[in-house]
């Protein structure tokens, strides 16, 4: 690259490369007048011509040791020369050296992202932290937050006028953390919130912070917030927190990551540094709340959590209804039964599909959309979903609709304290929700040996309802009986409560990411003691497992009739399920409490 752009320097335009055949042709012509002949090249002038442009040219020398007494002959004048030294030695120092120079540069510079600011600025990351000063997006481009909105405009009037939260001694928010599957509205959730309290937003996305110099990424983290708290009040957001916040204990697995741990230790220290009234309120976003560091979620830090779900049927009304409006609709589409169509859609699938829409009828130059050329992009979107698993087809439906009253009928059945919120059939992604997150582990173990039974049994009406409904059981139940077996394990070997085994506990204190190879038990404990342990938790799983059978046989009419009704909504709420049970007991009156739901 460098020689060519020498070479391009230092010939003129007129000079022609040509090959080494044809200059012997034109030097036995006689056309040629002189050449310079150096030790890769020849250079020569061609004897003036009328109406030929060429003059000189160039050719790569080829070693020729006829060539000279050739040139004699024809009389052609003609010298050696060295190579220009002052291009030599620009060629071989001072153009690489500047070459390194910028690569060098370009390297620092990207890593301390700070491209443009000079490299000695190296921990400056204004590269990579984007601002917004005013953003578009309001709470109107999001769909189906009402349960989230009344929590989110508290946060928007604070973000309006943090003094006034201040004075009247109010404890505002520090941090919010988004948690839902991907393509739920997150991202677009936390700018909404900028763009209704019309503040900056600054946003960086956790996967940024893993650098390659151990350092930075805390540097960047304490600049970040040097930042923001110029621009106050303002809105920081970090994108998929879980590249940073990884459990510390999982780390400690997986070979310690010296750099993320010190990243989110910045992250904590500058989240416990700054007072609230300062007006910076942090946002995160994750898919994957399980594998959070807890030091996350401390009071204080991500206190506040708002949990997004892929949408329902309505939910995915409201959503094609904002989308819809970006392209030219035809008023005859049903976006009714569109929504119909979309079970397991994402609000971000759904945008794309009405976009998709709107080029397949650009493709046949349509002057709207119509619903057929939705229904094209349906199909082609389906394949695609179905392999990654979002789409459930029509059966895997029906199943999973019986799955979740299973597990609905025992829990009313046997009154357990919790609440049954809802019941859904929405195929979730890989942050369950309705799973909450992070409760201490204390709370739920204070329980008395009949209510874990009948957790137990809960969390086995998914598969009981199976082998009832279809005498199956789908793999979809296999965290069910994980969780389940863990807490009969616990009862078992922590509390003492199996018959045959009395009053011990045998637990050691395992990791919880240790499970294999040395799962952990019976390393020391004897053969005997841990198949009696074996035996005690599959009596109790088996009796759990009855009891579940039990109160789904004695109240089949329960699920008969709600079936109809999540197959057609997707979702049922207290108030649906409470409707469903108080018919199916109308005849022996009831009165009873509803009970815990667990999603699978
Ligand atoms: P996430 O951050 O949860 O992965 P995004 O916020 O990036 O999801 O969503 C991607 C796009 O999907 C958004 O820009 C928007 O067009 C669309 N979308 C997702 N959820 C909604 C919603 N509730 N209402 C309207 N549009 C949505
Ligand atoms: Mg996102
Ligand atoms: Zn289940």
């Amino acid at each position: 690259m460098v020689v060519f752009f020498i070479n391009y320097y230092f010939l003129q335009r007129d000079t022609e490369e040509l090959p080494y055949n044809k200059f012997l042709k034109f030097v036995d012509e006689g056309k040629v007048s002189s050449v310079v002949i150096e030790d890769s090249r020849i250079m020569g002038e061609l004897k003036p011509i009328e109406n030929n442009k060429l003059t000189r040219f160039v050719t790569v020398a080829v070693k020729d040791d006829t060539l000279t007494q050739k040139l004699y002959e024809k009389g052609v004048s003609f010298k050696g020369q060295l190579k220009n030294p002052l291009v030599s030695f620009f060629a071989s120092w001072v153009f690489p050296l500047i070459f390194f120079y910028f690569l060098w540069s370009f390297i620092i510079g990207r890593a301390g992202g700070a491209v443009g600011s000079g490299v000695l600025s190296m921990s400056k990351s204004k590269a990579k932290i984007y601002v917004e000063k005013e953003v578009k997006t309001t709470f109107k481009d999001v769909a189906g937050i009402d349960e989230a909105s009344d929590e989110l405009q508290e946060i928007v009037r604070y973000l309006q006028d943090p003094k006034r939260y201040a004075r009247l001694g109010g404890h505002a928010p520090k941090g919010v953390l988004l948690v839902g599957p991907p393509g739920t509205g997150k991202t677009l959730l936390a700018r909404a919130v900028a763009g209704e309290a019309k503040v900056p937003f600054f946003s960086i996305n956790g996967s940024e912070f893993v650098e390659m110099f151990v350092g930075l990424g805390a540097a960047r983290v304490r600049d970040m917030f040097q930042q923001a708290k110029e621009q106050v009040p303002c809105i920081v957001f970090i994108d998929e927190i879980d590249a940073l916040g990884r459990s510390r204990a999982m780390n400690a697995i997986a070979g310690t990551n010296d750099e993320k741990e010190q990243t989110l230790n910045q992250l904590l220290a500058e989240m416990d540094g700054f007072d609230s009234s300062e007006g910076v309120i942090i946002f995160a976003a994750t898919n994957r709340p399980e594998i959070l560091d807890p030091a996350l979620l401390r009071a204080g830090r991500f206190d506040r959590q708002i949990a997004l779900n892929n949408p329902d049927h309505e939910g995915r009304l409201q959503i094609l209804k904002v989308h819809v409006k970006k392209i030219k609709l035809d008023p005859t589409v049903d976006l009714n039964r569109i929504s119909s169509m979309t079970s397991g859609f994402s609000g971000a699938d759904l945008a794309n599909l009405s976009n998709e829409a709107a080029l397949v009828a650009t493709r046949r130059d349509a002057l709207s959309v119509i619903e057929n050329d939705f229904l094209v992009a349906i199909e082609r979107m389906v394949a695609g979903l179905e392999q990654k698993k979002k789409v459930m087809n029509p059966l895997e439906k029906r199943k999973t609709a019986f799955h979740e009253l299973g597990h609905a009928t025992v829990a009313l059945a046997l009154e357990v304290p919790d609440k049954v919120h809802k019941v859904t059939i929405i195929p979730r992604g890989m942050g369950a929700l309705g799973y909450t997150m992070q409760r201490p582990e204390e709370d739920r173990y204070l329980l008395e040996e009949s209510e874990l039974i009948a957790k137990i049994a809960v969390l086995l009406g998914g598969r009981a309802a199976e082998k009832i409904f279809f005498n199956s059981t789908s793999t979809g139940a296999s965290n069910d009986l994980a969780k389940a077996t863990d807490i009969a394990r616990a009862m078992v070997m922590q509390f003492g409560m199996g018959t045959s085994l009395g009053m011990a506990s045998y637990d050691q204190k395992r990791s919880r990411y240790l499970s294999t190879p040395f799962d952990g038990y019976s390393s020391e404990m004897s053969e005997e003691t841990s198949r009696e342990v074996e035996l005690e938790i599959k009596k109790i799983l088996n009796s759990g497992f009855e009891t579940a059978i039990k109160s789904i046989r004695e109240n089949k009419k329960f699920i008969d009739l709600a079936v109809i009704e999540l197959l057609k909504k997707e979702t049922l709420d207290e108030k649906e399920i409470q409707s469903f049970w108080g018919i199916r007991t109308q005849s022996n009156g009831s009165g009873l409490t509803v009970g815990t739901i667990v999603a699978h």
